[in-house]
């Protein structure tokens, strides 16, 4: 590789036992620190906080936060995605990314205790780069740090700005650093969202594919199902407004239609890096979503003041959208108590439509944080009395559950397994409430369908109860001719052995 050059590594703080989202977090943060990384680390922490000495979340819970940047990355036309991480963690992503559809090839630069001292890993991730680079079938190649390379401070920043015409974005998104997958798509829809800018600035860029829209645009942030932004362009309609891309995009080019817009909806709350470079192209941010009565009459009124639209056709867009949905949300057609969380940063405004159509939520969890954008949505569900908590811990959620014994759980995997051994039926939030509309009559329509047909299940959980009854639980599972005795301390020492293997087997990677 010409004019290539050795880039030395800080890792002294990172050898022995401290790698990893199982080793602790502040040590990698320490580390990280000490290597270049704080002002990235600091524009996380003010963009994404973490609350004080919670515990839960200072350790990813659920999946390993690159993931949500991974998926972004995975899902645009044109875009080459690289991990530079541990092979394990790596391992993980990959197989999620696939679990998830992703239907493309995760790149890897993989990396020993060697190439991470002597910085070669940074040369190989350049080489990698330039190797991809071909702008026939690329637009964009994303490099991902992750924990280990973050804390090590492999400096992304110095790879080329673009090769060939191929932008190159390098982001660290560590575990410790990131606390969601929500927020690590942030985290590369930021910096892409801050590369397009760049370059409308410097000059004309791509048109949309589909050509300019002729009408004034709303871009949409956040990942929705498909039908939301076609029932949002109809409500808007009338005020001569049309519904511009949802970012994260999924064409390099959408990105510049997305800044190209008269006002931006953050339909999901935790887009704080691409919200600072929409208001950086001068566009009004507008929170919460057109969910329920309350919700959409709020949201199309602020919509349309955002974009100097007279007060009449406000009145005609709301009288509009809202005439279906009363009939339908009159019906108030759930009942029964539904306990809710999730770390898809949509729990808020669901929990505003469930309200809506007739059920008792007494609480709400969310693993995002409060923003300026959730905060209407966090108001008027305190207003109906709902427990409201941001950066819920998986502890915080459960003890929701047994305190509200619900007639539905509606959670991550964790809450819905737990809710389950209740004898509660249960929705997974990611897989079956997020993955449908929830706009408009459409997605009220739908959500009571789901909801009503997971509660109609209460009868077949208490038959499946009693038809294992006494089959046992914990070590004892099963059918036994004698109940098997619980031995903590044979497990207590196959524990500490492991771990003393591991440690050594670290001791002996680091050399
Ligand atoms: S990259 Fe993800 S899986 Fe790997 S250590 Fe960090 S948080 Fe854990």
């Amino acid at each position: 590789m010409d004019n290539a050059r050795t880039i030395p590594i800080q890792t002294a703080s990172l050898e022995g036992d401290g790698m990893g989202c199982h080793a602790g977090g502040e040590q990698l943060l320490a580390a990280a620190k000490a290597a270049g990384k704080s002002e990235t680390l600091q524009q996380y922490a003010a963009d994404y906080p973490r609350v004080e000495n919670a515990g839960p979340h200072d350790q990813p819970q659920s999946m390993c936060p690159a993931f949500g940047s991974l998926r972004v990355g995975l899902r645009m036309r044109r875009t080459a995605t690289i991990l530079s991480g541990s092979a394990c963690c790596v391992y993980g992503l990959t197989f999620t990314s696939h679990f998830y559809g992703a239907r493309r090839s995760v790149g890897y630069v993989p990396f020993n205790s060697e190439t991470l001292v002597t910085g070669k890993l940074f040369e190989d991730i350049r080489e990698a780069v330039h190797a991809q680079a071909n702008p026939a079938e690329l637009d964009a190649i994303v490099v991902i740090n992750l924990c280990v390379p973050t804390a090590s401070g492999v400096p992304l920043q110095l790879l080329p700005k673009e090769i060939q015409g191929v932008r190159i974005i390098g982001i660290d998104v560590p575990g410790f650093g990131v606390p969601t997958h929500a927020e690590a798509k942030d985290v590369l829809a930021g910096a892409m969202l801050r590369y397009a800018r760049d370059e409308v600035q410097n000059g004309p860029v791509a048109a949309p594919r589909g050509g300019r829209q002729d009408k004034p645009t709303i871009t949409l942030l956040g990942e929705m199902f498909p039908a939301d932004p076609v029932i949002i362009g109809q409500m808007i309609a009338p005020m001569g407004l049309a519904v511009g891309p949802s970012v994260p995009t999924r064409e390099w080019r959408e990105l510049y239609a997305a800044l190209d817009c008269a006002a931006v909806a953050a339909i999901h709350p935790f887009y704080t890096a691409s919200v600072r470079e929409f208001e950086a192209a001068g566009r009004p941010v507008i929170g919460s979503a057109p969910v329920g009565l309350d919700g959409t009459q709020a949201w199309l009124q602020r919509i349309g003041e955002a974009c100097g639209i007279p007060t009449a056709l406000i009145d005609q867009a709301r009288n509009q959208a809202l005439h279906g949905m009363r009939d339908m949300l009159a019906k108030q057609s759930i009942k029964g108590r539904i306990t809710l969380s999730g770390y898809e940063g949509s729990e808020l405004l669901v929990a505003r439509l469930l309200i809506e159509c007739g059920a008792d939520v007494p609480y709400v969890g969310s693993a995002c944080p409060a923003t300026r954008w959730n905060a209407e949505d966090a108001e008027w569900l305190r207003h109906k009395g709902v427990q409201v908590q941001f950066r819920a811990s998986l502890e915080q959620d459960m003890a929701a559950v047994h305190a509200f014994q619900p007639d539905l759980a509606i959670g991550t995997t964790p809450i819905v397994q737990k809710a389950k051994q209740l004898c509660i039926p249960s929705l997974y939030f990611t897989n079956l409430i997020s993955a449908r509309p929830l706009m408009g009559v459409a997605g009220a329509g739908s959500l009571v369908q789901v909801i009503q047909a997971a509660m109609g299940n209460k009868t077949r959980f208490d038959a499946m109860k009693s038809f294992f009854d006494g089959v046992g639980s914990g070590h004892a599972a099963g059918v036994w001719e004698g109940v098997p005795q619980d031995r903590p301390e044979f497990k207590a020492e196959t524990r500490r052995q492991l771990e003393k293997k591991l440690k050594k087997r670290k001791a002996e990677e680091m050399g």
